[in-house]
């Protein structure tokens, strides 16, 4: 497990340790869980939607320091977009965590940390559950996601 050490770097710690936004909005209107088997992480998004626009977004579960990190930017990074922004920058943030794409990687600003973790298959999947739930969340599905 040492080479993962290479993933955690300040800024995942940091986010880690004090997740922006962990708590549930008074005005949520949409929500959903997200689970990923591999790892036990486990997480709920809650939105405020107003029309398109998500006006308010918290999380609230347990997870590793990826998937914890991953959750507290999306947050940082959706609160306040319409859902088709929402949707573009997890495209983009998939694409790099993935590895298929490093051309976003400058409009992703603070998210282009999680670039590293497209050499860990596994990790992918910490890294994309909050986004997963995100999406399931604006959908309006009651299921749990799993990314399994
Ligand atoms: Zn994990």
């Amino acid at each position: 497990m040492a080479e993962l050490r290479d993933l955690y770097q300040e800024v995942i710690l940091e986010h880690s340790k004090a997740p922006r936004n962990y708590r549930e909005p008074a005005g949520t209107n949409h929500k959903a869980e997200g689970y990923n088997p591999l790892c036990g992480d486990r997480f709920t998004v809650y939105l405020e939607m107003d029309g398109d626009s998500i006006r308010d977004i918290g999380f609230q579960g347990a997870g590793c320091a990826i998937s914890k990190a991953s959750a507290s930017m999306m947050t940082q990074s959706v609160k306040g977009k319409t859902r088709a922004e929402a949707e573009k920058i997890f495209e983009q943030f998939h694409e790099l965590v993935t590895g298929h794409s490093h051309e976003h990687e400058a409009e992703l600003g603070k998210l282009a940390v999680f670039s590293g973790v497209s050499e860990f298959p596994v990790r992918v999947k910490c890294a994309t559950l909050a986004w997963h739930t995100l999406e399931a969340a604006l959908e309006g599905k009651q299921e749990k996601v799993s990314t399994e």
